[in-house]
Order: C-alpha cells, then sequence, then structure tokens
C-alpha cells in the first residue's frame, strides 16, 4: 500500500508530457538579419566613395555611420579622436640595398604561397576610374591632422564590466567605391549593432562595435584605440577586453587566379569564411580557440558557406590587439596566402563598386555576418525577451 502511495505521488509530480524546448534564442537573431538589409547598408556606404582617411567624404562616412548607429537604438554612442600624420616618404638608403632579398615564396603573415599568383597592388591614378561621378566623388586629397572613429555599445546586464570587441573599418582608398574593402565588413558590423540594439535582446556581456579609421594607412585608429583605452581596461571608462573580432573583405571568393590571370566571374560554389588568428602572438592559444568557436557556430547556424581557420592573420585592425586579448579576423581569402596572391582583383582598385558584386558575393558577407552574430550571442549569453 505504501509502496503504491509513493508511486501515485511520483506519477503526480511528474508531467505527463514533455514541455516543448525553449526556441534557441541565438538561431532566432540569426534569422533577423536579412540579404536586402546588408546590401542597403553597403550601398549606404559607397555613397561616399572610397571615404579615404583625412578627407570631407571620410569624415561625412563617420556622420552617417553614427546617424545610422543612433537610429539602431545602439547605446553610448562615441568617438575616439586621434591625429594622424603620414610618415616622411623613406628614401632608398644603402641599407636597403645590402637587406637580404625577401623570401618570395611566404607570404605576409607567415603563410607559404601555392599556385598561380596575379599581380596586387593599390590604384593611386583618378584616371584609371572610367564613370566621373565616382571619380569626382574621391577627387579630394587627403590631408593630414585630426581623426574621428565612432563606436557603441551593446551594455550587457550581468557583467556590462567586460566586453567583446567587433570591428569593420570605414576607410579605403582606389578610386572606388570601396564596396567590398570594407563596406562589406562595415556594414556586417553595423547589421550586429542593429540587432543586438533590439529592444528584446538581452545580453549576460557587453558588445562594442567599432568602425575603424585609418586601417588602409597601417591600422592607425585601431592602434590609436589600443593605446589610449588599454590602460583603463576595468575601470568605469572601458570594460575589460575578452576579444577582439576584425571583419575586412567579405564578399568575393572566386577562387584562385588562372594561367593569364583571368578568374572565375562567379563565386565559386565551394567559397568559405576565412577565420584567422596570428600563430606568432602572445595571444595565440586564445585566439586559435576563439577561432573554432566560430567555425563551430558556422556550422551550425550560417545558411550557405562554410568556415575554415588559418594561422596567419596580418594586415587588418586585430593585429594590434593580437599580443594583448584573444583576437581574430573574418575575411573572404585568407589575406597573406591568397588575397596577396591575388585572388580578389577589385581590392584597391576602381572597381571595386557596389555594382561589381551579384547577390552570390553578399550572400558569402552575410554568412560571416551570420558566423560571428551566432558566435557572438552565445559568448555573451544573448537571450530574447
Ligand atoms: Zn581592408
Amino acid at each position: 500500500m505504501r509502496k503504491l502511495l509513493v508511486m501515485l505521488f511520483a506519477a503526480s509530480v511528474l508531467p505527463a508530457v514533455v514541455p516543448a524546448q525553449e526556441p534557441d534564442p541565438v538561431a532566432q537573431l540569426v534569422t533577423r538579419l536579412d540579404l536586402e538589409k546588408y546590401k542597403a547598408t553597403i550601398k549606404g556606404l559607397t555613397q561616399f566613395g572610397d571615404r579615404r582617411q583625412g578627407t570631407d567624404r571620410n569624415r561625412a562616412a563617420v556622420d552617417w555611420i553614427e546617424a545610422q548607429l543612433r537610429s539602431y537604438g545602439c547605446a553610448d554612442v562615441s568617438r575616439l579622436k586621434y591625429d594622424y600624420q603620414a610618415p616622411a616618404p623613406r628614401a632608398r638608403t644603402d641599407t636597403a640595398a645590402r637587406a637580404p632579398a625577401r623570401d618570395t615564396t611566404r607570404a605576409s603573415g607567415g603563410g607559404r604561397y601555392r599556385g598561380i599568383r596575379a599581380r596586387t597592388g593599390v590604384n593611386t591614378d583618378s584616371l584609371r576610374q572610367p564613370d566621373p561621378r565616382v571619380r569626382a566623388i574621391d577627387a579630394q586629397p587627403t590631408t593630414p591632422g585630426a581623426r574621428e572613429e565612432v563606436y557603441c555599445t551593446k551594455v550587457g546586464s550581468v557583467h556590462p564590466g567586460e566586453m567583446y570587441i567587433v570591428g569593420g573599418h570605414m576607410d579605403g582608398h582606389g578610386w572606388g567605391e570601396a564596396a567590398n574593402d570594407d563596406g562589406s565588413g562595415t556594414a556586417l558590423v553595423m547589421e550586429l549593432a542593429r540587432i543586438f540594439s533590439g529592444p528584446d535582446v538581452h545580453t549576460d556581456r557587453s558588445i562594442r562595435f567599432v568602425l575603424w579609421n585609418n586601417e588602409e594607412t597601417g591600422l592607425n585608429g585601431a592602434r590609436a584605440y589600443v593605446e589610449q583605452r588599454q590602460a583603463l581596461q576595468g575601470s568605469a571608462q572601458e570594460p575589460r577586453w575578452l576579444g577582439m573580432i576584425q571583419h575586412d573583405v567579405m564578399l568575393f571568393d572566386h577562387g584562385m587566379p588562372r594561367a593569364g590571370g583571368t578568374l572565375s566571374p562567379e563565386q565559386r560554389p565551394e567559397a568559405d569564411v576565412n577565420i584567422e588568428f596570428q600563430s606568432n602572438s602572445k595571444f595565440a592559444a586564445q585566439s586559435r580557440d576563439l577561432a573554432f568557436a566560430f567555425q563551430a557556430a558556422n556550422e551550425k547556424y550560417a545558411t550557405d558557406y562554410p568556415a575554415t581557420v588559418g594561422a596567419h592573420m596580418t594586415n587588418t585592425d586585430s593585429a594590434p590587439f593580437q599580443d594583448v586579448v584573444a583576437a581574430i579576423s573574418l575575411r573572404e581569402n585568407e589575406r597573406g596566402t591568397q588575397i596577396g596572391a591575388g585572388w580578389d582583383p577589385n581590392w584597391h582598385q576602381p572597381t571595386d563598386l557596389y555594382s561589381t558584386y551579384n547577390d552570390k558575393d553578399f550572400r558569402l558577407g552575410l554568412n560571416a555576418a551570420q558566423t560571428t552574430l551566432a558566435a557572438v550571442a552565445g559568448l555573451v549569453g544573448a537571450t530574447i525577451k
């Protein structure tokens, strides 16, 4: 009798049916990314041409980005201010003449070139821009002096004093519209700022969205941020950094140049998002772990394109952070061995125009956005209420 009562009691407290699983907030947030919105943000940035640092068009772009961040409801919109003076041109000296020949099989960042390589470089000739409208927008030359870059923050509700930094660079060059380099990364960061700022989105930890300036002159905007704010970490002015995630050139993965230098006109079906960390940095192990967390997020949540991890992150705004905190970059290709070998023929060229790309290209950038959104949402404990 006693045994029967215990059994009846147990049956009464056990739920009759297993309740439905709570919907995954990360999956819900990822569905808030939209290809047309992402494209519209890139298009909005291209109204300021190549957004070269030290020009009125660059300053107008910073103002426009700030207005967008405010319209999204992103908190604490702020500007970092610094001064930029171009270094004096280096004279050819005896030392340069005596320097050992560079190993041309090794790419920037430490990787090794394979296969066919095509020429790369920065276009500085206005006449190579055939469209007079774009040429006119890009006409004003740069002048040295005061610079600004804008950021805003999703403030965490449990640990507001700890944050991930999500960045892209808003300046460009080359007499085009800098649509891919780096309108694509800037728009990605802005779209994430929009979604995380949604009034029903809550995070345990903070996220700072930064649109770096002066990347193309040597990462000067990101360096200024590290110089001015590294020592403030843990104070009321600056949350402690948990990681830095950079987005730089997100759209174009048409593969290796063919013999003769031509490229596939279409996004290759096996295109991927390249997540890189720098194996030769103080935070290599932490950065590697962060990179693989991003790859796992891509595998679970990105709709079309996979992600590949590489160990040779280089030449981007995450570099000034790599000896301070876990730091990674996301790109269309590896920066050293692939972009450096001519895989992106529009890179720093007059053809880096919004009209150069089609939806298969834009979709690679959207998949990178899905990857970072999902990974960061998991890391900061995002929920929807
Ligand atoms: Zn770039």
